[in-house]
């Protein structure tokens, strides 16, 4: 039962579980994002629900995080694993499964703020069927992510009709950088409202600390130059590259630590496989520490024990990490790309360099790791700007008074007669108008 004097609002996150590790193949940004966002919205006064697909049968169907604030895994397809790119048949049975909910708890969530394209297919769904105010954050763009491969899954032309129809249909779109919005304009559509609210990162978590502790914590030694990635383990975050250009500038007491991975044999396996033959193949076997998936008590010892975190990605529509890595006062080397170019400050609080460019890394990376004194300057001024722009309590108020200018008066939170449900099924021409 909701509390009376409380909203009620739904976030959807088709594949990515708030409540997941983070970290594996198909766990990073989104979960923390719609977690964080999740619980900052309650703090500040909203219900919040969070709903994703059930991927484990044996896992609770709701998870409480904090109070007014839950995860909802509902029934949409086998209770397994499924890649995303396989997940769309299953939407219909997600809508039915949350219209099933909000009838059973009597809830009605007026606003509903969807993430990743199939939610926003989810979302577009529900919409026709009641009167929702729809919003949606991208995390990835097909039309991005398609122009830099070659071979495109079944799903790509349905995915990228979506992506454009949740821009012009729905009450907003939430672009995390400037850059990610201008490519919303370039490559989506004209129409449509875009807001720019950035992602943000845990500012008491992801904080200052001093070398020797973060070392000391995690065994490693006082006297090395220590280069991080923190990150999936996915073609498209170019850890070949990262490894690449710190061949060239290995010493004696280098160390490349790479966090991220899976602990099975999911889809990162293959990724995860390769990058160590490229590894061994540079002849970086004896400086190459593989950490694994390391939650986010421990990551800011990483962070902390790092001399450079780099983000080698070859498209970034934001990029947790790199501000996680700042906020921890650790300088940056990233790809010259999307929102990297919005939160990395050249030669402030890092450096960018061209996507795949091994060389550019390599010195770019150099230039830091050999300058204690400019390191150091740049540590404070890393930790400082994400302070200042990048907290979770100020892209929280953000979205709180977007939902507030959207729901002008408070909305009743049971659930009204809705119009004749439309039955739901996966095809493009019930999205299309
Ligand atoms: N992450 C983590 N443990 C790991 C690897 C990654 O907690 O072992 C987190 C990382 O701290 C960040 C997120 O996963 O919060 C990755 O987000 P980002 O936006 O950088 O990349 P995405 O996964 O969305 O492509």
């Amino acid at each position: 039962m909701l509390p009376a004097n409380r909203q009620a609002i739904a976030l959807i996150s088709d594949h990515a579980d708030p409540a997941a590790a983070i970290g594996e193949e198909e766990a990073g940004g989104q979960n923390v994002y719609v977690r964080k966002v999740g619980e900052k919205l309650a703090q500040l006064g909203w219900q919040v629900d969070m709903f994703t697909r059930k991927t484990d049968a044996n896992a609770p169907s709701i998870v409480e995080h904090s109070p007014y604030c839950r995860t909802i895994r509902l029934k949409a397809g086998p209770q397994e694993f499924i890649p995303r790119d396989k997940l769309f048949d299953y939407m219909p049975e997600f809508v039915k499964s949350f219209q099933t909910w909000q009838t059973k708890q009597s809830i009605y969530y007026p606003l509903i703020h969807t993430n990743y394209w199939l939610s926003a297919w989810i979302g577009l769904e529900l919409k026709k069927s009641s009167n929702i105010k729809l919003l949606h954050t991208y995390h990835s763009l097909g039309a991005v992510k398609y122009q830099a491969t070659e071979n495109h899954p079944a799903i790509a032309d349905i995915r990228l009709q979506v992506e454009k129809d949740i821009l012009e249909q729905g009450d907003c779109v939430v672009s995390t950088s400037p850059q990610e919005a201008e490519t919303l304009r370039t490559m989506v559509s004209k129409f449509g409202n875009i807001e720019i609210i950035p992602c943000g990162t845990d500012t008491d978590n992801f904080r200052f600390m001093s070398k020797s502790e973060a070392r000391q914590k995690l065994g490693l030694n006082i006297n090395d130059k220590i280069v991080l990635y923190v990150g999936r383990f996915d073609p498209r975050k170019g850890i070949e590259t990262a490894v690449r250009a710190c061949a060239s500038i290995k010493t004696e007491n280098f160390k490349l630590v790479l966090v991220g991975g899976s602990s099975d044999n999911r889809l990162d396996g293959a990724e995860r496989a390769r990058i160590e033959k490229i590894v061994e193949e540079v002849g970086l076997k004896e400086h190459t520490i593989f950490a694994g998936q390391i939650g986010h008590d421990l990551l800011p010892y990483y962070y902390g024990a790092a001399d450079v975190c780099v983000v080698p990605s070859h498209y970034e529509p934001f990029g947790l990490v790199a501000i996680e890595a700042m906020g921890c006062g650790t300088p940056v080397v990233a790809s010259d790309v999307g929102g990297l170019k919005f939160t990395v400050i050249p030669e402030e609080t890092g450096l960018l360099a061209p996507p795949k460019d091994t060389e550019a890394f390599s010195s770019a990376i150099s230039r830091i790791l050999f300058d204690d004194l400019w390191l150091k300057k740049l540590s404070k001024q890393a930790h400082a700007n994400v302070n200042r722009r990048f907290s979770w309590t100020g892209v929280g108020v953000q979205l709180s008074d977007l939902y507030s200018s959207l729901l002008p008066q408070p909305v009743p939170t049971k659930v009204p007669s809705r119009k004749a449900p439309v039955p739901a099924t996966a095809s493009l021409a019930k999205t299309a108008v």
